[in-house]
């Protein structure tokens, strides 16, 4: 049973919401009041959390960024209203894995919903000493979804650490961001490209020494990233 939490002070739109993922075979939680909700996810684990941006007491940029910020590190859709919050969703670098733009269409937060549960399917079923790229100072362990430099753990939210097991998997493969965007994100997202741009600029101020001359994750001008193969 996936266990699903929902922060939305609108009621009709929470209810319709925990209706659908219900039928999906969820087990929801929801809250109206940001506080509440924020308190609730971080002393309890989640598969998933549905997240509105604008809400009483505590916003969704501060609850998204909060959480991250204190190594929580499940999957985060968020519901924006207004364009400018997109704006903010993708440029504050909140740590939002993916978000919708009311009014939405609940056949279209049914897919996106799908399609995060099934990656954390597929890392959850991942297993073996196998999956473990070491580069340089590099290493990365897909089965514990574990990424260190020296030994160091760096963490990473799940679209980073997706962005560069991608990437270093296939070494001197370029993808552009249209790929990453169908890869990582799992359906067309389009006119959103630079989303790839903001979360490879994360992932890089993370993972590199010197995010202007990385080491691992580079820029193929023009067209999008490849990991290093040198
Ligand atoms: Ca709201």
């Amino acid at each position: 049973m996936r266990k699903v939490i929902i922060i939305e002070d609108e009621q009709d739109i929470s209810e319709l919401i925990q209706l659908h993922l219900e039928d999906l075979e969820c087990e929801t939680v929801a809250f109206r009041n940001g506080k509440e909700g924020y308190d609730f996810a971080l002393q309890n684990k989640f598969d998933l959390m549905i997240l509105d941006v604008n809400l009483p007491s505590k916003n969704g940029i501060d609850i998204c960024r909060d959480l991250r910020a204190n190594k929580v590190h499940f999957p985060i859709l968020m519901l924006t209203a207004r364009s400018e919050e997109i704006d903010k969703v993708l440029g504050l670098e909140t740590g939002a894995d993916d978000y919708l733009t009311k009014p939405f269409s609940i056949r279209e937060l049914v897919a996106r919903v799908k399609a995060i549960l099934r990656r954390v399917e597929i890392d959850t079923n991942a297993d073996g000493d196998d999956d473990t790229i070491e580069y340089k100072a590099l290493k990365i362990d897909r089965s514990k979804r574990k990424v260190e430099i020296n030994g160091d753990r760096i963490e990473l939210t799940p679209k980073e650490f997706d962005l560069l097991y991608l990437l270093a998997s296939n070494p001197g493969v370029t993808y552009d961001r249209k790929d990453l965007l169908n890869l990582v994100w799992s359906y067309d997202f389009e006119g959103y490209e630079h989303t790839v741009n903001s979360h490879i600029n994360r992932l890089r101020s993370k993972v590199e020494k010197d995010p202007a001359d990385p080491e691992y994750v580079l820029t193929t001008w023009g067209v999008g990233y490849r990991f290093n193969d040198a």
